[in-house]
């Protein structure tokens, strides 16, 4: 039986963030296993936004954690670019939405205010504008607004990043760092003992002293075995690309971003599809038609690409950190929004993973909200 300290169950945004993490911390002898072949793979298909913008809604803890998640973005960032030797077009120069009507004005006028007053009885400054058209047009001088477009609101610290760019950056860092990345293995089962964990997977059995269960979707079925019922749902979003086109949109919205090679991403649709990752005609039209509304130049672009990807969702929309009852060597780690967490998944948590104290910021973040 190979031997490792700490195991991490999946190789995607979480995982990969916190595997980085666990070796730049110096953990010991650190594995990172991912099936590859799983179809349910966000961190390949995601938006690539990094921003706190309108998180933590439903939860104060979360908002915080985002923000902080953003504030730690501009170290983290540039420090992955220069550590792995990859660009990964990251730029925290701000998000905005744009509004098409009086009502969806009015439902963020009144979020924005509810997390502005959220932040400011927790120490911190939501920083979120809301922009008449003429204002909101500023921030997009080379595209003209289409005529349904009243305003919008800006967040400027807020960013974007490729996401493909970012994960192939983090797994090169970790291994470069003396981290092991077994890819093509799948965990079947984790059998938890005294001091000791053993990880089988289909094709060969691992003891460590820790688990890391960051699987995404996958870490449902690992925790059903040791009697832990995650929170999860499914929640399917379709995008689409087009061809490339001169830069043309500097900042990244809700429904369009353009990307350093070009391309425009437009998404993204969020619908109950099971674990079905198919597109639908019906979400790349009205996708497309919102896309237009905004910008009638884009009607002139060729979509080249779509997909569809399935988000990994808990009931409270916040994500879960915590050791599983009766097995503190046992960490889960799960939940939507691992791009905009990465930084700290890669530092806080490794730390919290090491020393065994949860920090006091992510106590609230456990699977004890649900009643698990
Ligand atoms: C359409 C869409 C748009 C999004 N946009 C954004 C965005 O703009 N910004 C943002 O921050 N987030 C965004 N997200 C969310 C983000 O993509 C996810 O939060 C993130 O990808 C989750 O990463 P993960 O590593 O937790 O899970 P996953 O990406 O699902 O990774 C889990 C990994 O575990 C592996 N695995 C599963 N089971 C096993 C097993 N038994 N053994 C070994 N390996 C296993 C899988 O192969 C997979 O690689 C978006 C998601 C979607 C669907």
């Amino acid at each position: 039986m190979k031997h490792a300290d700490i195991i991490v169950i999946g190789g995607g945004a979480t995982g990969a963030a916190c595997a980085l993490g666990l070796v730049r911390e110096k953990a010991g002898t650190v594995l990172m296993l991912d099936k590859t072949f799983g179809i349910y793979r966000p961190s390949r298909a995601n938006f690539g936004l990094t921003g706190y913008l309108l998180k933590g809604l439903n939860d104060a803890v979360y908002a915080k954690w985002a923000f902080k998640a953003i504030q730690e973005w501009a170290e983290f960032g540039p420090q992955l670019e220069q550590d792995s030797g990859i660009s990964l077009d990251f730029a925290l120069n701000g998000v905005g939405e744009p509004f098409l009507c009086e009502e969806e004005k009015a439902v963020r006028v009144q979020q924005t205010q509810q997390l502005k007053e959220m932040a400011e009885v927790n120490g911190y400054k939501y920083n979120c504008e809301i922009l008449d058209r003429y204002e909101f047009s500023q921030l997009i001088p080379k595209m003209e607004l289409g005529e349904k477009v009243i305003g919008g609101m800006f967040s400027s610290d807020n960013g974007h990043v490729n996401p493909l760019f970012m994960l192939r950056a983090m797994r090169k860092t970790y291994i470069n760092e003396g981290g092991i990345f077994i890819a093509g293995e799948s965990v079947m089962e984790i059998i938890p003992g005294q001091s000791h964990t053993i990880i089988k997977t289909n094709i060969e059995s691992y003891v460590c002293s820790k688990v890391v269960v960051a699987a995404g979707h996958g870490s449902t079925r690992l925790l059903n075995h040791l009697g832990v019922k995650l929170p999860l749902f499914p929640l399917r979003g379709q995008l689409m690309v087009t061809n490339r086109q001169p830069p043309m949109l500097p900042i990244p919205l809700f429904l369009v971003r353009q990307t350093g090679e070009g391309t425009f991403m437009i998404g993204v649709s969020i619908e109950q599809a099971g674990h079905d990752i198919g597109t639908t005609v019906e979400a790349m039209n009205s996708q497309a038609k919102k896309a237009i509304e905004l910008f009638p130049i884009m009607a002139e672009f060729n979509w080249v690409r779509s997909w569809g990807a399935i988000r990994v969702i808990t009931q409270d929309d916040s994500p879960v950190y915590d050791t599983i009852p009766g097995h503190d060597n046992i960490f889960v780690l799960v939940g939507h929004s691992a791009v905009s967490l990465a930084s700290l998944h890669s530092s806080i948590i490794p730390k919290w993973i090491i020393s065994g104290r949860k920090p006091k910021e992510i106590e609230n973040l456990g699977l004890r909200r649900f009643h698990v």
